[in-house]
């Protein structure tokens, strides 16, 4: 009797310590079978069978005991695993230049909904927040799903561990600035669930597109991005973002690649943030720029409609120079095996994908850092996703202890 207790314990805690591994593998598209997720457990047959039952019965994934099998297989099919389509999600929301976005992401990575919102970006940062919070509630409210906590992607590297937004040099806000701090607050008042977190977009953006996108499977993974205004850079170790010892890691921005340059906010010239950003592209292309839509907009119609245009062939090939020469001595510094491209440099590697990877090869002579391959980023809205799994992240740690129920 003690000892059936005693085994019956050890399993129930064996168990337990493998639910957040394997609500990982799931979210990651890792263990689409109950088999594949035995053997990625190392775990027997029974303790995945009960991983898989308990995370089911937290509304987290689905087991579809009876998959249809593929015609000709043999046996019977393992049973098939997916992220809940009903089940929680996470509040995420992004400030950029031209305004903000607020989403509802659920596991998987998967945006369940959003909402744009284009203000001018006011010098006050609690006056937007205030904005894309009261979005994200409003989505809350009509979705009627629990909230596992919020996530919020700014334009700026976030100092550690103040929270603070330490260079908005493309909005208006101060130096400095509390972001997380504020945020958080908004979160509280608003009645959303959850802990809150703030991160840099880019480094958001890397940690969705290693998870479910462009970079899954890269060791080290370096992105490197273009949204609306400036360039940011990231960089994934072995699935973690490596954000130096206070949060200011991947400043590539501040690469000089044009000592001619154009002046750079940050008291530079010929930085990697003015002179391959959509306002940069826009500007060797002799267009100027509209109010209309957004900047990367804009450049993206540029490069869409008028690609044979000779002015705007110029300007590509002058970015994707640029560009070239800016990844290269990362790569020379990095050496890392894959890059991911964002916003609009993931347009001008579509654009001329050639000259690109010949400008980065010609530049990093050694070993095998010339070869490395250069990708587009595949997920829509990967910043949102990736401030997503911040807010999931204490989830996928331990899922009973985050959703509140006691163990069993
Ligand atoms: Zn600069």
């Amino acid at each position: 009797m003690n000892g059936k207790a005693t085994t019956t314990r050890s399993r129930l805690d064996r168990g337990r310590s493998a639910l957040g591994p394997a609500l990982e593998l799931v979210h990651t598209g890792r263990a689409p079978t109950r088999a594949v997720l035995t053997a990625e457990l190392g775990v027997t047959r029974a303790t995945a069978g009960a991983v898989a039952a308990e995370l089911e019965a937290l509304g987290l994934i689905r087991v579809d005991s009876r998959p249809g099998a593929a015609a000709g297989s043999q046996g019977r099919p393992s049973h098939r695993l997916t992220v809940d389509e009903k089940g929680p999600v996470a509040l995420a929301a992004q400030i950029h230049a031209d305004g903000y976005r607020a989403a509802l992401v659920g596991l998987g990575g998967r945006v369940v909904a959003t909402a744009p919102g284009c203000v001018t970006v006011s010098a006050d940062p609690a006056q937007v927040l205030r904005a894309v919070v009261a979005s994200g509630a409003g989505l809350l409210r009509d979705s009627g799903r629990r909230c596992v906590g919020a996530g919020l992607a700014v334009p700026s590297a976030v100092a550690e561990p103040e929270g603070t937004a330490l260079n908005p040099l493309h909005l208006a806000w101060p130096a400095g600035a509390p972001v997380r701090d504020i945020f958080a607050d908004l979160v509280r008042d608003a009645g959303i669930e959850g802990p809150a977190f703030t991160g840099n977009d880019v480094n958001l953006a890397a940690l969705a597109e290693h998870r479910h996108g462009a970079g899954r499977g890269a060791q080290h993974l370096l992105c490197v991005a273009t949204g609306h205004r400036g360039v940011g850079g990231a960089l994934v170790l072995d699935g973690r973002l490596h954000t130096g010892s206070s949060g200011l890691a991947l400043e590539v921005g501040h690469l000089t690649v044009n000592p001619e340059g154009r002046p750079c906010y940050c008291g530079g010239r010929g930085c990697l943030d003015v002179e391959a950003d959509p306002l940069a592209f826009l500007t060797a292309a002799g267009r100027e720029p509209g109010p209309e839509v957004s900047l990367l907009q804009q450049s993206r119609d540029l490069l869409r409609d008028h690609a044979d245009d000779p002015g705007v062939r110029a300007a590509t090939q002058e970015l994707v120079d640029r560009l070239g020469l800016g990844l290269a001595g990362l790569v020379n510094i990095l050496n890392p095996d894959r890059i991911i491209l964002g916003g609009l440099h993931r347009e001008l590697l579509a654009a001329d994908p050639e000259r690109l990877r010949a400008v980065v090869a010609d530049r990093s002579l050694w070993g095998r850092s010339g070869g490395v391959p250069i990708l587009g980023c595949t997920l829509e809205h990967n910043s949102l996703a990736g401030a997503a799994e911040l807010a999931w992240q204490p989830v996928l740690d331990d899922p009973l202890g985050a959703l509140g129920r006691p163990a069993a």
